[in-house]
């Protein structure tokens, strides 16, 4: 892959969010149901099944743009906390996107710095609460040390998705301190979160999408 990645990339990966995400809602909403109300995975493809309509009136657009489009749709279609973090986390991308027709390593890293601070500020969760910020809080730090060690873009995406994994997996033996599933305290342990799960899966597939068009 190329050094950068342009509005065109960051389309295609948005799109490859959105299948991933189709793809793996019964699984989700399994996971969701040890622990939670068993509705994560619905919840994420009806709203994603939007972001995807968007995604059909958008192409052509800024990276700004875009990214605005689908922080705004998944801030509008999912009720409760899902809409408003992963909503947050989009329209920060956006707003650190302005002004770029292109972005670089330093630029990724500073997006998702500011995208990490804003889903910290509005859910209030911390490391290691068992949450999607387990996932999203170690890959950002990964692609922070990969910028540090001058690493190409496809070397530090690739730190990035490990580090994702690895982070979505610790959340296996940490006691849940947020959402429904804090209720259920120490029975929690032993079962991977599942919005951590959604998380690494975005990222995922967005890493996917960033390097193979
Ligand atoms: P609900 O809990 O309303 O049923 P979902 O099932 O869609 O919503 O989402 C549950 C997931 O939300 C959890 O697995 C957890 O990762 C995440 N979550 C809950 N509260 C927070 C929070 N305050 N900050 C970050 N993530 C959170
Ligand atoms: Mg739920």
């Amino acid at each position: 892959m190329s050094g950068t990645i342009t509005a065109e990339r960051m389309h295609h990966a948005l799109e490859r969010i959105c299948e991933v995400v189709e793809e793996q809602k019964t699984y989700l909403s399994e996971l969701d149901g040890a622990i939670g109300d068993g509705d994560h995975g619905v919840n994420m493809a009806k709203c994603f099944r939007e972001v995807k309509k968007k995604l059909g009136t958008n192409q052509g657009k800024d990276l700004q743009s875009i990214l605005k489009d689908v922080g705004m749709v998944v801030l509008n279609s999912v009720g409760g906390a899902m809409g408003a973090l992963y909503g947050t986390f989009f329209l920060k991308l956006a707003q650190e996107a302005a002004g770029k027709s292109e972005l670089r390593l330093g630029d990724l890293v500073r997006m998702l710095q500011v995208a990490e601070k804003g889903v910290l500020e509005i859910g209030k969760a911390k490391p290691g609460d068992k949450t999607l910020i387990d996932t999203l809080s170690p890959a950002v730090r990964s692609l922070e040390q990969a910028e540090k060690e001058s690493k190409s873009l496809a070397e530090a995406l690739a730190d990035f998705q490990e580090a994702a994994r690895k982070g979505m997996e610790s959340t296996k033996d940490m006691v849940a301190k947020m959402g429904r599933a804090s209720r259920l305290g120490e029975r929690t342990v032993g079962h991977q979160d599942a919005g951590a799960t959604s998380c690494y899966l975005i990222l995922q597939a967005l890493t996917k999408g960033l390097t193979q068009l």
